[in-house]
């Protein structure tokens, strides 16, 4: 959704460029989030992620190493990253299993374009953190259906729905 321009596919890699991938449509939703979890794994104040379905992201060069990590719901998260560089690309979350991806924002080359749809987990934001009036915040999590346009409520179904 908040991915400036419409230029599709995207590009990311990681810092070796063992690993390439592409973005092949905008994606869902972006969540900033500001959990402590996010903040103990990208070592800074929050995390960038972009919500898309996992076959609309083309690995062009590489394989990634998935390493299973702890996560907020205790569910636990898979972490795809370079074998090389040990960059981690995105997440699958138990919620939505490997059907979505949450694509670190920041391996994208054009990262610049994104700016988030929502700000999550505020309650641990980083007081010096300000954020912008016309984005919306919410304290913890938040309903999906009251936040997301119809069409990425209805991509997400369809691909979370049995094949
Ligand atoms: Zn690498
Ligand atoms: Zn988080």
């Amino acid at each position: 959704m908040s991915v400036h321009g419409d230029a599709f596919p995207m590009q990311g890699g990681c810092d070796c460029r063992g690993v390439r991938y592409a973005l092949l449509t905008a994606p869902l939703f972006v969540h900033c989030c500001h959990c402590t979890w996010c903040q103990r794994e990208s070592g800074t104040a929050f995390a960038l992620n972009v919500l898309i379905e996992s076959d609309r992201v083309a690995l062009l060069e590489g394989t990634v190493d998935v390493v299973h990590t702890p996560s907020n719901s205790g569910k636990g998260q898979k972490i795809a990253r370079c074998p090389t560089c040990r960059i981690a690309l995105w997440s699958n979350y138990a919620g939505s299993g490997d059907a979505l991806r949450f694509v670190r924002a920041g391996t994208l080359d054009e990262a610049r374009r994104v700016a988030p749809d929502i700000h999550i987990y505020t309650s641990t934001k980083h007081e010096w953190v300000i954020l912008p009036p016309d984005v919306p915040a919410v304290a913890e999590y938040y309903d999906r259906k009251q936040y997301w346009p119809e069409q990425s409520l209805a991509r997400r179904a369809a691909a979370l729905a049995p094949r």
